[in-house]
């Protein structure tokens, strides 16, 4: 098809930074808001956001102040340490309690990885807790089993007397979001070979770590929902989820996820250090490496096709997200996972290459996203809908 417009390059550009973020999503975005080092952020499209802007909003963290405390369980307030405000507790939804019991009676038995259920989706078609427990996850789920026994204790005297599940406000712990994180995404391989799960080292830092990048954001100029949502949302298993509210630059106030996410990061990158840029329209190609190897910046090209080299003194961060829009999806097309294959080309390890994450939102001719959030959808197979 012809160019609707014609573009000219322009002359080569050539510069360098301490740092170059490749990619201007959540991860590149918060990667670069770091201080200490001058920074460029190279952005293939005309705005950053990536898919993170298209995501649902949810970013979920344990907020103790919001769930069942053990030391004062009938307390229907706590305190957000981050702001000083008190806020209600949350309540259960319906069939919390039965989950909670499912895990009370999680065998800890090494787990089982005979390959032996084609077709299972479920927790419960896999039988995933009489399957047992991965080594590394026993600790966990142990200590899981005592809060859990401690809050039910609680939670059936409560019944007894004439409540009702959702009078009780919510157990929630990270032992629990770290635990469901592990059965949520254990699984068989693609090719059904082999069972896959998540690292446990990244999921602790994802857990115990999340809550500390909301205060980080905060401090910034983010400003969330700390009190009155305790939500889940289809794809999350729990109650743990606070909407962002927007962000405030230089006193104005965006009330949008871009002015959470985005403005406020971007506006700490470009004042950190008046070098500090942000190249948009600009897509990275290829790596550049030194004779021994190492990473030491990237050749980039700008929309017009102006050859861009940029020097990274001390590292280049690839954060272009994932390569979801090579299939149908709801994932917006620029995430084609040009930094894995960059990467690649100059000999990085990959991992989790045979993991793909997916969610009942899309139709499976198109790929595109189902209205609503899930819940008002009716989803049939084209595959066959004899039953
Ligand atoms: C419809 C939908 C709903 C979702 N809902 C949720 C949710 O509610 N909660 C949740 O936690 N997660 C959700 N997710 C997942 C979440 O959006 C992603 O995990 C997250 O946004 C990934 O962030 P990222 O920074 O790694 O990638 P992105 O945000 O995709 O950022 C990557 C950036 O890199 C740029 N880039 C790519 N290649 C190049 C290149 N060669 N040169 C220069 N730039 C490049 C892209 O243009 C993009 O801006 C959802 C995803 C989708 C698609």
């Amino acid at each position: 098809m012809p160019s609707p417009y014609e573009v000219t390059p322009g002359e080569a550009v050539d510069k360098t930074f301490d740092v170059v973020v490749v990619g201007a999503g959540g991860a590149g975005v918060a990667a670069a808001a770091q201080d200490g080092a001058t920074v460029c952020i190279v952005e293939k499209e005309a705005d950053a956001g990536g898919n993170t802007l298209v995501a649902g909003c949810a970013f979920q963290n344990v907020a103790d102040y919001q769930v069942w405390d053990p030391a004062n369980p009938d307390a229907t307030t706590g305190v957000c340490e981050y702001n000083g405000e008190t806020y209600d507790k949350a309540t259960n939804d319906m069939g919390r309690l039965d989950t909670l019991r499912t895990i009370l009676n999680w065998s800890e038995e090494p787990f089982d990885e005979t390959v032996d259920t084609d077709g299972a989706l479920t927790v419960e078609e896999y039988d995933l807790p009489n399957r047992g427990v991965h080594a590394e996850y026993l600790e966990t789920l142990q200590t899981l089993k005592s809060q859990i026994r401690e809050y039910l204790d609680w939670a059936d005297a409560k019944i007894a007397a004439g409540a009702a599940e959702t009078d009780l406000t919510v157990f929630s712990t990270p032992e629990l979001h770290i635990f469901q994180t592990y059965y949520g995404g254990l699984r068989l391989s693609n090719d059904h070979s082999y069972w896959i799960y998540s690292d446990i080292d990244l999921v602790r830092q994802f857990v115990e770590q999340i809550g500390d990048a909301k205060a980080w954001m905060a401090d910034q100029g983010s400003i969330f929902d700390w009190g009155t949502t305790c939500n889940t949302l289809i794809g999350c298993m729990w109650q743990r989820i606070n909407t962002f509210v927007g962000g405030t630059v230089d006193g104005v106030e965006d009330d949008s996820k871009y002015g959470c996410y985005f403005a406020v990061p971007i506006n700490t990158v470009l004042k950190a250090n008046e070098a500090n840029e942000v190249m948009y329209r600009t897509t990275a190609k290829s790596l550049i490496i030194d004779d021994t190897g190492r990473v030491t910046g990237v050749n980039c090209e700008l929309y017009d096709g102006t050859p861009i080299t940029l020097h990274a003194n001390k590292a280049v961060i690839l954060a272009t997200g994932g390569y979801g829009a090579n299939i149908l999806t709801t994932n917006r097309s620029l995430a084609q996972g040009e930094g894995i294959t960059m990467a690649q080309d100059v000999g990085a390890a990959v991992t989790g290459m045979g993991f793909t994450p997916l969610m009942p939102l899309g139709w499976a001719d198109d790929g595109k996203l189902a209205g609503g959030m899930g819940e008002n959808v009716i989803f049939v197979s084209p595959a066959g809908t004899e039953n």
